[in-house]
């Protein structure tokens, strides 16, 4: 049964609040930091929200709005959950839409993977082809309340492909920080066609980082980085669009891959605000993967966090190519708040369960294997048992990578499991034949 939407902005008053000291500050303020140097949250008043939200309201809203336009609050699976997200109205939102993206399930890569059911949940099918879209569309909706003159971004990639699309959309000029030979073709391709001023710097990620954050700060330019806590609220739609997607009863697990870690910071705070809320009962536990050349997190995650590891990261998976992750302390948060978990995997894993995921029809970029090489792993470590359900997520699309995808299938990598090269052939019939026959 659907209920009657309430108006927008009479039920939820928000403001950034510090990780550490708890101080809070104005909504429509334009920080990143405490005082203390602190991360921020963006905090809502569940108490107040508790009564106002149900299931029924969210189940109301799935069916979408008939008629050829789109509207961001009943086509958007970001903007369904608007009053825990950003409580914008609705002539503010930069919306594509995004969101409402399918969970699969393919006997055949469970079967690899060794569980009952592995469920992916495609995030490569948001309109830019990542996941980086649920963040976007409401860090740029704040750009856009707070009247910003430009918006900004580090990126491997994805969030500069995202962050060029919906400034774009909004009439916003895009600064977009890369580094320089680091970061893949349609990512980069992307960037460029949507108009986004590019500066490609030459150093790491990292060196990147540090440079955009000083840039916002002295220009004036509202920086969009995971830093921001708005992006990571949008974010949160992923975990609220699975729990819905399960008819609100929780799955045991949901793997992603963990770079920056916003993503492993923001399911982490929807689990906790839908279990606070009265929206589930019980919350799957998280388990973050990380690459084995890039794994600061994994590594402090088995010294118990008594030291916060950073490293020059290398990986195959260039989005989750970071030394020093932004959300640290945060995703911190998520392992306490879901009971959840770390792991590693190398970047042969990563490649051979992308090659899996690709060969059953599904497809996603390097990072997004992390998933299924991690949940392969804790399966056959007994971490995870094969009857519970998990979710996987698949953060990007399988053509945002073209480069890594050939070199996977023409040799490149010695000991592939899957590789499918292509064969050469005369331009005879007798020659085209003869390889059908013995491929059929
Ligand atoms: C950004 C990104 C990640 C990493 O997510 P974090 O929130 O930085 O941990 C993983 N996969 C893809 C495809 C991405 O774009
Ligand atoms: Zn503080």
């Amino acid at each position: 049964m659907s209920q009657p939407n309430p108006p927008l902005e009479s039920v939820s008053t928000i403001s950034l609040r510090c990780l550490r000291c708890q101080k809070s500050y104005p909504a429509d303020e334009v920080r990143y930091l405490c005082d203390c140097g602190s991360q921020l949250d963006v905090w809502h008043d569940l108490e107040a929200l508790r009564p106002l939200l149900s299931r029924g309201l969210f189940d109301g809203r799935l069916s979408g709005a008939p008629g050829p336009r789109v509207t961001p609050t009943t086509n958007s699976g970001v903007w369904r959950y608007r009053e825990i997200i950003l409580p914008a109205t609705v002539e503010h939102i930069v919306s594509r839409p995004e969101g409402n993206t399918p969970l699969y399930e393919h006997p055949r890569l469970s079967n690899w993977v060794g569980a009952d059911a592995l469920f992916l949940k495609h995030e490569g099918e948001n309109p830019t082809g990542s996941f980086k879209d649920r963040g976007m569309t409401v860090g740029v909706t704040q750009a856009k309340l707070l009247g910003a003159r430009a918006v900004a971004c580090a990126s491997t990639g994805n969030t500069s492909a995202s962050l060029a699309a919906y400034a774009a959309l909004a009439n916003i000029p895009a600064l977009i920080f890369i580094p320089a030979g680091k970061i893949a073709t349609g990512k980069l391709a992307q960037a460029l066609a949507y108009g986004a001023s590019t500066l490609q710097i030459q150093g790491d990620f990292d060196d990147a980082m540090t440079l955009v954050q000083q840039v916002c700060n002295e220009m004036g330019v509202y920086l969009l980085n995971s830093l921001n806590p708005f992006r990571l609220e949008g974010q949160k739609s992923i975990p609220l669009e699975i729990l819905q997607g399960f008819g609100w009863q929780a799955p045991d697990w949901i793997v992603l891959p963990a770079g920056n870690l916003g993503n492993t910071a923001a399911f982490g705070k929807a689990l906790y605000e839908a279990q606070q809320l009265g929206l589930v009962d019980k919350i799957p536990r998280i388990a973050a993967v990380q690459a084995a050349g890039s794994s600061p997190f994994y590594q402090s995650y088995r010294l118990n966090f008594a030291e916060r590891k950073t490293m020059k990261a290398e990986t195959i998976a260039t989005a989750i190519r970071i030394g020093n992750p932004v959300s640290y302390e945060r995703a911190i948060r998520t392992l306490e708040w879901t009971n959840g978990l770390v792991t590693a995997v190398t970047d042969e894993e990563i490649m051979d369960a992308k090659a899996m995921v690709d060969g059953v029809g599904i497809g996603c970029e390097p990072a997004s294997a992390a998933a299924v090489a991690g949940a392969r792993q804790l399966i056959a470590a007994g971490v995870i048992q094969p009857h519970e359900t998990i979710v996987g997520i698949l953060t990007g699309n399988l053509l945002k990578d073209p480069g890594a995808t050939v070199d996977y299938h023409t040799g490149a990598w010695p000991n592939a499991q899957f590789a499918n090269p292509p064969v050469q052939v005369a331009a005879e019939l007798a020659a085209v034949r003869k390889v059908i026959e013995q491929r059929l």
